[in-house]
């Protein structure tokens, strides 16, 4: 790579198109609170499973005398300090302080941090999308695709904030979110989808999945085009958190059996009843001109997803469906580990394109690497930035790392003779912004 000195700012005055995020889903958190949540795994390796298990119930109940026995007999909150001290080194880390004082030094604060944190109280108070909006006008990001099943347009402006809407809530209408191992990752999202569904039911007057698959896949049908009728712009499949994405060719007949057989009770694999509903929404975006996002790749740090589940290439039976092939499909996070795969399958076929949210703030040097090897092989409508994020300061963070790893990639590039001066900037404008707007049918005219 060229030497940092001389980095022109090329992506600096551009803006971006956040093509993947989950603003509004949560609330305003402190710092500590955030990387909190994502330290955990050190506590699950070092205390028997069941007392894991209770931590995170007490946690999430905010159950503190719960949560001081736990103390007292497993010395948890230590073990947390230690995963907390560990992860200090990490990208991540870094990043969240980074955001932290420039989302709220731009209050005013100036980096003492006891003012940076009466700054984000402050704007806390102010309504959910108080931070937010100020981290999109700071980080020049007019429009953010948020990942959410619900969002409310009183605070949350839709010029700036469109919705993706996930389909995983309608695969698993019988399924007990039971976990096949460790962590609970695996039925905080089957939680998380059975919640969704009872809520769609309810709004067509059902308390529970209907007894007939028919009646069944009316409703999918029927909930699925109100939500894009809502505004929803995208779909979603996150299911890599519970069970494999080789969403295989399924029949009518099959699914309709599996349907029935756990309509009465009867546990069976709902594997075809899944695939057939994935394939059959995917056919219906591929019809209407709407794009599908796919997670592909790790997850959180914490147990429960295997990663294998993941990998871009048990998506190819499904990419390879001839009455697919105009479906645009975003894979998401860049895919790691397997960030040459989704630039191999992005390659092959024209309707997929490559997100790299999340990566900005968990990879410095890994995304530059990628990003050189991903611009060399891949034409230049194909990368998607993003950020994935949830709190404004990743947001702030994420858009900051993205322009400066596309300055340090592109200019290297340039220096090696791979880009002329023109394409440089072009391929910086279609990243941040016009290949997402462009697969979205999104008008360029925000900002
Ligand atoms: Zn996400």
């Amino acid at each position: 790579m060229a030497a940092a000195s001389v980095v022109p700012d090329i992506a600096g005055g551009i803006p971006a198109i956040d093509h993947h995020s989950h603003a509004s889903m949560s609330k305003a958190r402190t710092v500590e609170q955030i990387e909190r949540s994502f330290a955990t795994a050190h506590l699950e390796a070092n205390v028997p499973h069941a007392v894991y298990l209770a931590y995170i119930a007490a946690r999430n109940a905010g159950d503190d005398a719960t949560l001081a026995r736990l103390d007292a007999e497993h010395g948890t909150e230590a073990l947390m300090q230690a995963g907390l001290a560990f992860r200090s080194t990490t990208f991540f880390t870094r990043a969240l302080k980074e955001g932290f004082s420039r989302l709220y030094g731009s209050g005013g604060g100036h980096g003492d941090p006891a003012t940076l944190a009466a700054t984000a109280r402050d704007w806390a108070a102010k309504g959910p999308s108080f931070a937010y909006d100020r981290a999109i006008t700071i980080a020049n990001t007019p429009i953010v695709l948020t990942d959410i099943p619900f969002i409310d347009r009183t605070t949350w402006d839709a010029t700036h904030y469109r919705q993706i809407a996930r389909i995983d809530p309608y695969l698993y209408p019988f399924h007990s979110g039971e976990p096949p191992g460790r962590g609970t990752e695996f039925q905080r999202f089957h939680g998380g989808f059975a919640n969704i569904l009872a809520a769609e039911l309810k709004r067509y007057g059902l308390d529970r999945p209907p007894a007939d698959f028919d009646a069944y896949l009316q409703f999918v049908d029927a909930s699925v085009q109100r939500r894009l009728g809502e505004g929803a712009i995208g779909l979603k499949i996150v299911s890599a958190y519970v069970r494999s994405i080789d969403f295989d060719p399924a029949t009518y007949a099959d699914a309709s059996a599996v349907y029935a057989a756990l309509a009465s009770g009867r546990p069976v694999p709902g594997t075809p009843m899944e695939n057939f509903i994935v394939r059959r929404l995917a056919q219906h975006a591929a019809d209407n001109g709407i794009p599908m996002q796919v997670h592909v790749g790790m997850g959180h740090p914490e147990p429960g997803m295997r990663v294998a589940n993941s990998a871009p290439f048990l998506l190819e039976k499904l990419l390879d469906t001839p009455s697919l092939n105009r479906l645009r499909v975003c894979l998401l996070h860049g895919g790691y580990p397997f960030s040459s795969h989704v630039a191999a399958l992005a390659q092959t076929y024209g309707n997929v394109f490559v997100d790299f949210s999340w990566m900005p703030y968990l990879h410095h040097y890994y995304l530059r690497t990628k990003l050189a090897e991903w611009l060399e092989i891949l034409p230049a409508n194909k990368l998607l930035f993003g950020t994935d994020t949830s709190a404004p300061e990743f947001h702030v963070a994420a858009a900051r790392y993205a322009r400066e790893a596309l300055n340090h990639v592109l200019h290297d590039g340039h220096a090696r003779g791979v880009w002329d001066a023109k394409q440089v900037e072009w391929l910086a404008r279609r990243i941040l912004f016009e290949n997402t707007a462009e697969v979205y049918g999104i008008e360029a005219a925000a900002g």
